[in-house]
């Protein structure tokens, strides 16, 4: 689609949602009856907070992104006010208002999310992209219930640093040799951080106070509660997720291996 949008291609519909700078509506491409979501933001919003340069590198990377859990962006167009973003339709809105509503979610359904979206980690790390803010307010549902990323509103192209890398690697420290490596398993940790909150309904290290979390976080205070009920498999499964140092998180293909995936998670990815 590297067609050259404008607002007279679509018919606009229902608003779907708003965000800090975007309304969300849904629309039909007229010629070809496509269903999307389209993104509207406010030019001045986007200066006033300086995050144009966040939204561009957000659009430069989502849209060259293809994989069923990874929301599509197939394109943008702007006029003199505003950006326009269009998305790929996620038919079931939000995980986040699902798990507000089931308070948690079953194993079964909490396993298939959480192959699913090592699945779209594994596919965007292999493309040197690290998402970076993986929670279920990012996390979009498709028609048949399956889990989709969007925003990557803090995404990172490691590509760049690894190729500039290349040259000088002889006076490197092992710390930076390791880095680029090592940025990646920033998502396996939020990944698990995601797999306590769907099987419990609120994340592992939840304190009243702003310090405490940060205190629990840096001394992975894991504790799991005694209630709903789940398996120790699971427990196994974040036990080796949220692990401090980052090189011995479970990597993301191990966990699709892991018996708690393998007896839980539906492998069409539809919960
Ligand atoms: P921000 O990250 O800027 O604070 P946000 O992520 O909360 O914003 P937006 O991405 O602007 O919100 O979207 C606002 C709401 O619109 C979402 O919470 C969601 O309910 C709905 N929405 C956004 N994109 C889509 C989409 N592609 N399909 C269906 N609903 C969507
Ligand atoms: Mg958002």
């Amino acid at each position: 689609m590297e067609k050259r949008w404008t607002l007279s291609d679509f018919e606009i519909g229902k608003p779907l949602g708003r965000g800090k700078f975007g309304h969300v509506f849904l629309a039909r491409e007229k010629k070809s009856n496509h269903i999307v979501a389209i993104k509207v933001l406010f030019k001045s919003q986007l200066k006033q907070s300086q995050v144009e340069h966040q939204l561009r590198r957000e659009v430069e990377i989502q849209s060259h992104l293809r994989h069923t859990n990874i929301l599509r962006l197939y394109g943008y167009f702007y006029d003199q006010t505003r950006v326009y973003l269009i998305l790929e339709h996620a038919a079931k809105g939000e995980l986040y208002k699902e798990l507000q509503k089931c308070k948690y979610f079953s194993e079964k359904r909490a396993a298939t999310y959480i192959a699913s979206l090592a699945r779209a980690l594994i596919y965007l790390h292999g493309k040197h992209v690290i998402h970076r803010d993986i929670k279920p307010e990012n996390l979009l549902l498709g028609t048949q219930g399956e889990v989709k990323i969007a925003d990557f509103g803090w995404s990172v192209h490691t590509f760049n640093r690894r190729k500039t890398m290349c040259g000088t690697l002889d006076y490197l420290p092992p710390e930076m040799v390791e880095s680029v490596e090592h940025d990646a398993s920033v998502d396996i940790w939020s990944l698990g951080v995601l797999c306590f909150e769907f099987l419990y309904g609120v994340p592992p290290f939840e304190a009243k106070e702003h310090s405490d979390t940060y205190r629990r976080i840096v001394e992975v205070d894991l504790k799991f509660p005694s209630n709903p009920i789940v398996s120790s498999a699971s427990k196994d499964l974040i036990s080796k997720m949220l692990v401090k140092d980052s090189s011995q998180r479970l990597p993301l293909h191990k966990l699709l291996e892991h018996p708690w995936i393998i007896q839980n998670a539906d492998p069409s990815g539809i919960s």
